[in-house]
């Protein structure tokens, strides 16, 4: 008949079971031959609420409001309800599409859509799992540079399914993967639905915030602080205001009115009064974004003060959220300052406008090309390969070593020598001291767990005494390593069988599961991503001296971890990468690895 677009709402197909399956190939078989677009099956429909199609083809009790946002939903009752909630809120569409199963339009062709669609300002997503993260991040990078996206992805709880025996593999699940997804394409990253609405409609109705200064105005004290509190534990700032605006405020308020930021106009000040400071507050060049709190008092016309509010924001360029307190009913719907139940949603909205705004100004972050390896660590993993043979495992001392060196990477000064007092004295002998003596067990990837670990050895009769104690053991043979100082890094690689390697940085030792003070970001790559490596997890702080404790070798840290991910990202047969500790010296004095597991995955 020539359709030219099909949507199924009818469940039955994919979700449920083998022949379900059969027959959502056989109809997205039909639609691919005849040119025909497939939505869902098992999908809740499409809505269109621009006003001259008003299309409602989904099985929902009332069209949208027409307006900014995109919204496409992996879940229809998830979409269903998010419409009644934007309803309530006065919420506009540009479209609304339920997925369903995804047989043929998919997240990734939504967003090709929206990216060129006029109509739409901000795209919203709810998802439940990524097809195609590779396009999925590629599409976001590019399109999140023009409009933001927002997404919920469901199913963080669930750590990652995967087998995983570093340290890296223990603490870093397949949401560290989607968090890092959303940090290094901009995607903004809401926890929940409502979050997702607030952060949307503040962006489909205000300008980005230039940064995060945030001016409070109120007429309740006790809400300005909360307000102040609830700014500043998302990433905003209070600033101090300008002089001749702190002046001019003080002209229009009564002498106990507070004229710093928060500012307090006092629960009595009539309308004009509050909007007049909105309007001065937003004079002050320190000021990004304005979040006008305002409660309903006695005598008060609840439908007053919002409009005129609305009017001043109007006149400028940047942000300004309304809190309307104490007042009922479903406010008169309005292009500017969208409305907020509480200072904590607010706030929330625009620290996560702010970090979109960042990212916007940034220099744009494409990912580096995936690094060719270098012939000396491929020769080395293939012949692991031929020992190890099709179920993978994990790579030995020498092996690691070359691995290392052919990649660059930093390691301690070391020795190795066969199970034998004679060899270990020879072997510390030529080494140097002081030292750190280590026995290699067959089948066991935490040394110390086992009493094979002996650090900071200074004498050749502490040599033997280890030694000895650890023959009991039965190693496979020992490992000399000089004693590094410095501070205990861990700088891991996972592959995740859909997002790819995985590399996570953060506090190493014995006890990097107890702190768990990790970042994680998707190799390969970019100047900025291993910057954030660093500074992200808390013992970022150390590379600038804390307290009494010296500074950190940051260029050092930097390229071993830019190495470290090429290597990551350059090897897909590498199922784990870890180094911990990487010991992180004194400026000028380099890194130093002086524990490193590789792990060849099943072929
Ligand atoms: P494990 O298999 O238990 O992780 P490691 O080789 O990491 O064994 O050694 C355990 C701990 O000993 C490290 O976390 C580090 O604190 C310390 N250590 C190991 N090698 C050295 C070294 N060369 N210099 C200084 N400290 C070291
Ligand atoms: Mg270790």
């Amino acid at each position: 008949l020539g359709v030219k677009a099909l949507c199924v709402v009818s469940a039955g197909f994919g979700e449920s079971g083998v022949e379900g399956k059969a027959l959502q190939d056989k109809l997205r078989d039909v639609c691919r031959s005849s040119g025909m677009r497939l939505l869902g099956p098992n999908c809740l429909g499409v809505q269109n609420p621009e006003p001259s199609v008003r299309m409602n083809a989904t099985f929902g009790p009332r069209i949208s409001l027409d307006g900014g946002i995109a919204f496409a939903s992996q879940s229809g009752a998830v979409g269903l309800a998010a419409i009644e909630f934007a309803a309530r809120l006065g919420v506009g569409f540009s479209a609304f599409v339920s997925l369903g199963n995804k047989a043929d339009i998919s997240g990734n062709d939504l967003l090709e859509y929206f990216e060129n669609d006029p109509r739409t300002k901000v795209i919203l997503l709810y998802l439940e799992s990524l097809g195609n993260p590779v396009r999925f991040r590629e599409l976001a990078t590019r399109i999140s540079a023009k409009k933001p996206i927002a997404i919920v992805k469901a199913g963080r709880s669930a750590a990652g399914a995967r087998a995983a025996f570093s340290h890296t593999g223990a603490m870093s699940s397949r949401d560290d993967a989607v968090a890092a997804l959303c940090l290094q394409s901009g995607i903004i990253r809401a926890r929940t639905i409502e979050e997702l609405f607030d952060v949307g409609r503040l962006l489909a109705s205000e300008p980005l915030p230039k940064g995060n200064r945030v001016a409070v105005v109120t007429n309740a004290g006790g809400m300005g602080i909360l307000a102040a509190d609830a700014c500043e534990a998302t990433g905003l700032l209070l600033p101090r205001l300008e002089d001749d605006i702190a002046t001019t405020l003080r002209s229009k308020l009564r002498p106990e009115a507070s004229v710093t930021n928060p500012v307090d106009v006092l629960a009595d000040a009539a309308a004009p009064v509050f909007t007049g400071c909105v309007d001065t507050v937003l004079k002050d060049e320190d000021v990004d974004a304005v979040l006008a709190l305002h409660v309903l008092t006695t005598g008060c016309d609840p439908n007053e003060l919002p409009p005129m509010v609305e009017a001043v924001a109007r006149r400028y360029a940047r942000p300004v959220l309304g809190c309307w307190m104490g007042r009922t009913g479903e406010p008169p719907p309005s292009d500017r300052v969208p409305r907020f139940s509480f200072p904590e949603n607010a706030a929330l909205a625009l620290a996560r406008a702010a970090e979109y705004s960042a990212f916007r100004q940034a220099p744009p972050m494409l990912p580096p090309p995936i690094p060719t390896p270098p012939t000396g660590a491929t020769r080395v993993l293939a012949d692991a390969r031929a020992r190890l043979g099709a179920e993978g495992g994990w790579l030995d001392a020498k092996e690691r070593l070359a691995f290392a060196d052919a990649w660059g990477l930093a390691m301690a000064k070391e020795r190795f020598a066969k199970p034998s007092i004679e060899e270990v004295l020879a072997a510390a002998n030529a080494l140097g001291f002081p030292l750190v003596l280590k026995a290699e067990l067959a089948g066991v990837t935490h040394k110390s767990e086992h009493g094979a670990v002996a650090v900071e050895l200074n004498t050749i009769e502490e040599v033997r005494s280890h030694a000895l104690r650890m023959l009991r053991l039965e190693p496979v043979a020992f490992e000399l390593q000089q004693f590094v100082t410095g501070e205990e890094w861990l700088v891991g690689a996972v592959r995740d069988p859909v997002f790819g390697p995985l590399v996570t940085v953060g506090a190493g030792g014995s006890r990097a599961e107890l702190w768990r003070d990790i970042h994680s970001r998707l190799a390969p790559l970019n100047a900025q991503d291993v910057e954030a490596l660093m500074r992200t997890p808390r013992i970022g702080r150390t590379l600038l001296g804390f307290r009494s404790d010296p500074p950190g070798d940051q260029d050092a840290l930097a390229q071993f971890i830019s190495r470290f991910a090429a290597a990551a990202a350059a090897h897909s047969e590498l199922a784990e990468l870890e180094v911990n500790p990487l010991k992180v010296r004194r400026p000028g004095e380099g890194v130093a690895a002086v524990d490193v597991r590789i792990r060849l995955r099943r072929s």
